[in-house]
């Protein structure tokens, strides 16, 4: 059996820290087990849809390096990969049939006033909302009665009492009654669309699905759509639902999405395996420290991950972008790098060189920016320094040693000025940081003066002691 595994989002706004767990958990699931993962739009909701959303969500997935093997931009022989097209193609038209012909469908005239009654009296009498099958077995005639009234019709799947159970990788064996579920549920609406937990059943079916993983706000449609993969004679999948996401302090994540949303992310200067090393953390002890997509997938175990919601730590996120940044090879950082714009200030000759210096000494990308300044500003501000400290800096212009500079100029340098002043420690290196940077911390000096080069070394030396 090849494991197939898929992604069905509504093309109703951005990829964001929550859809994107739900795509990464299904895309290291597939590599893990050598299967595919699937994407496919429910595209259902007109009114919420967003115009371009799904070509957003593709080039995202392309940029976080988890493109889905299959989709509507490379058809697996499981097309199309829209619910309205394959509702088009009469995919739900004839699952339908089948159900009606078993007995499990049926139509239902219920108004919405009469299901406000309902609720009404339901929770007077302290019980749960639900809807209390009455259209279960309308005769023609009754049925006849209703259209002349003009009501509408919705379709409702009839659920068979008793318990229903499924397998979780991540919660165990998970039970449902039946009877706890809101009554027969709808499964087409008035205008014909089919309601995702419908549809996307009959396309689990369709297009052999054989693991669905998603977030814990489906557990109970999940109890719902156990009956009608058996009602559909399909297989039930293996699922797997991932506990959900809260804000840093707690509060519900969906008010802060927008900070969250992938072009958020990027443009903020995180790496995209930051990104996914980060949110393939989520639910787990440990972060992974994967450099590739395939890596990590041997690394996420998903049957070990927590059951308990998950706060979203900023400063977690950051700490797996510095990991990758640290290590990151000069053709690895320069797409990013490009996107900065205190990147164009470095000379070109140098851009390899500034790279291998000053990536140890930031966790994202914008954070070169002072590193840039401190490299290549022509007008840097001097700090004020003591008095006995000018006349030092003033014998460090004098022993300063000529170009080339290399990784060995800054030993020889403060080699000589040791013997001539005997300052040693703090006292020999600080004032030429300050002197030479403007700042008390930074990057190795040994590192930065090639980079910084004779010419402005000795500039900012000179405007020093001005
Ligand atoms: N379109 C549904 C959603 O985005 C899909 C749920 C599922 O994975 O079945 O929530």
């Amino acid at each position: 059996m090849t494991v197939r595994v898929r992604f069905a989002p509504s093309p109703t706004g951005k990829l964001h820290i929550g859809n994107i767990r739900t795509a990464l958990m299904n895309a290291l699931y597939a590599k893990r087990n050598g299967g595919v993962f699937v994407l496919r739009f429910e595209d259902t909701d007109f009114e919420r849809e967003v115009r371009g959303a799904e070509s957003q969500m593709l080039d995202d997935m392309a940029w976080l390096g988890m493109s889905p093997d299959e989709g509507p931009h490379k058809d697996g022989g499981f097309g199309p990969y829209y619910t309205m097209q394959r509702a088009e193609r009469g995919d739900y038209k004839e699952a339908l049939e089948k159900l009606f012909a078993d007995g499990r469908a049926y139509e239902c005239f219920v108004t919405k006033d009469e299901l406000d009654l309902m609720r009404k009296i339901q929770s007077s009498q302290g019980k749960p909302p639900h809807y209390d099958n009455r259209h279960r077995d309308l005769t023609e005639a009754e049925k006849d009665a209703f259209r002349a009234e003009g009501r509408e019709s919705v379709i409702r799947f009839k659920l068979n009492e008793g318990k229903i159970r499924f397998d979780d990788m991540v919660r165990g064996t998970v039970e449902f009654d039946a009877a706890n579920l809101g009554g027969d549920p709808v499964i087409i609406r008035s205008n014909g669309v089919p309601i995702f937990a419908f549809g996307g059943a009959v396309d689990d079916v369709n297009q052999e699905i054989t693991h669905v993983i998603r977030g814990e706000d489906h557990v109970t449609n999940t109890a719902i759509q156990v009956q009608i993969f058996e009602a559909l004679g399909g297989t039930v999948p293996i699922f797997a639902h991932m506990p959900m996401l809260a804000a840093e302090d707690g509060s519900k994540l969906s008010k802060r999405l927008d900070s969250f949303s992938l072009q958020e992310m990027r443009a903020e200067g995180y790496h995209p395996l930051a990104i996914l090393n980060y949110i393939a953390s989520l639910g787990f002890s440990d972060m992974p420290k994967a450099t590739t997509v395939e890596e990590l997938a041997q690394q996420v175990d998903i049957s070990k991950m927590g059951r308990s919601t998950v706060r979203l730590d900023v400063s977690q996120l950051k700490k797996s972008n510095a990991h990758i940044l640290h290590e990151l090879s000069y053709e690895g950082a320069k797409p990013f790098l490009d996107a900065v714009d205190a990147w164009k200030r470095v000379p070109e000759d140098k851009k390899e060189t500034f790279w291998m210096v000053v990536r140890g000494n930031i966790e994202r990308f914008d954070e070169i920016d002072p590193l840039v300044e401190i490299c290549f500003a022509t007008d840097m501000v001097s700090p004020a320094l003591e008095a006995d400290d000018k006349s030092y800096i003033e014998s460090a212009v004098e022993c300063l040693p000529a170009s080339p500079y290399t990784e060995a100029t800054w030993q020889e340098w403060t080699g000589t000025l040791k013997e001539k002043t005997s300052r040693k420690g703090k006292a020999l290196f600080m004032p030429l940081r300050l002197a030479l940077t403007g700042m008390s911390h930074g990057p190795e000096l040994a590192d930065l003066m090639p980079v910084i080069g004779e010419e402005l070394t000795k500039k900012r030396l000179q405007s020093a002691v001005k």
